[in-house]
């Protein structure tokens, strides 16, 4: 029994390794996938067989002959499967369709000021739905919904411990999920944008993501796999404390990096931050005044958690999306607190995915999970 379990356990290992190289790859061959995994030929006819009656793999056309017998193209079918990201912000909801590849089909945003009450979570049921209804799609390939939330989780998922932003604690995911028909997952913002940022880096990547929003937070990527901590609480850099007795968070402590490093330091009188970024690049010396005291700080959150973790760090969340042409001056600034300071060294980049990347992330989960299954 056992040795028949831990067979059906590899041969299930097996075809999922298949199916997550083709997706990958975009176009193979069964040749390529067999010397890629390093698994024999036999075992690739029967996992690619398969994989093309469950619907999710075809044959299209033959690559040019480099000599021998001409392979067959295998590639993912693109539209097997498809998910719904969700991302609830304080004012706005933005929403996401994406395909078995990861591709965003269609998007939309709206505004949806939150209130932890019924008619809220109604409105957000209806223009999910109206969303869905808007746009050609066969809604029986929908695998599931991902919702980003701007707080804290409980571990399984199912109740928003804390969320700042919303300013609300322990309210359950049912008042959401309850009103849709899909499996609905939840995820912190900011590990969904990680998420969605680790579709351009090697799988195994070790690297933390810096959401620098309205809060500050952020995600912890270990091999590839997420890392979140005894209380669902890794990566809230926000409260690493980088001024003494310095600026009141809202945590109750002081000096803390989100009274410094929060987007809202840069825009506190609600204007847009792109009005911001605009701005400093025409040389405004106001805006200069409050963008070299916002990057002194920045860098010297980031030291800390470069001290922390070694590994690259990617600048995500609101302000992350304008990083770009700031990153050089960031990163020397950072060398300077930087003991190990090798020349050369670059472990900073911007976030690559913009506006979209938390309700991507939640899309990605459902995705994620059907892949897991098949
Ligand atoms: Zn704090």
């Amino acid at each position: 029994m056992k040795s028949s379990g831990v067979s059906i356990e590899i041969k299930k290992q097996n075809r999922n390794n298949i199916f997550k190289y083709i997706l990958r790859s975009k176009t193979t061959s069964r040749q390529d996938i067999s010397l890629a995994l390093g698994l024999s030929m036999p075992t690739i006819l029967q996992n690619v067989k398969e994989l093309q009656e469950l619907g999710v793999v075809e044959e299209s056309g033959r690559f040019e002959s480099t000599g021998g017998r001409k392979a067959n193209v295998i590639t993912s079918i693109s539209n097997a499967a498809l998910s719904i990201g969700v991302e609830i912000t304080k004012n706005h909801v933005r929403i996401v369709l994406i395909d078995l590849s990861e591709n965003i089909l269609f998007h939309k945003r709206l505004v949806l000021p939150y209130r932890n009450t019924n008619d809220y979570y109604s409105k957000l049921a209806v223009m999910i739905q109206a969303f869905i209804g808007e746009h050609p799609i066969d809604t029986r390939k929908i695998v599931g919904l991902g919702v980003s939330i701007p707080g804290i989780l409980n571990e399984d998922g199912t109740i928003i411990a804390d969320s700042h932003v919303l300013n609300i604690r322990n309210v359950s995911c049912k008042a959401i999920s309850s009103l849709l028909p899909w499996k609905t997952y939840f995820v912190n913002d900011a590990n969904a944008a990680a998420l969605a940022e680790l579709r351009n880096l090697p799988q195994d990547s070790t690297m933390v993501y810096l959401s620098l929003s309205n809060s500050v937070g952020g995600a912890i990527f270990i091999n590839g796999n997420i890392y979140r901590g005894i209380n669902q609480r890794s990566g809230e850099f926000g409260h690493l404390r980088i001024v003494n007795n310095g600026r009141q968070c809202y945590c109750g402590q002081q000096g803390c990096a989100d009274a410094y490093c929060s987007a809202l330091v840069l825009t506190p009188k609600e204007e847009k931050l792109e009005a911001f970024f605009d701005s400093l690049g025409e040389g405004n010396e106001e805006k200069q005044a409050v963008w070299n005291e916002y990057i002194d700080h920045l860098a010297k959150l980031i030291i800390n958690i470069r001290m922390s973790f070694d590994c690259d760090i990617i600048l995500g969340g609101y302000v992350g999306c304008y990083m770009d042409p700031w990153l050089q001056e960031l990163q020397s600034k950072v060398a300077e607190l930087d003991p190990f300071e090798q020349p050369g060294d670059v472990f900073l980049s911007a976030s690559r995915l913009k506006q979209e990347s938390s309700a991507l992330g939640a899309a990605i989960i459902p995705i994620e999970e059907y892949i897991d299954q098949l």
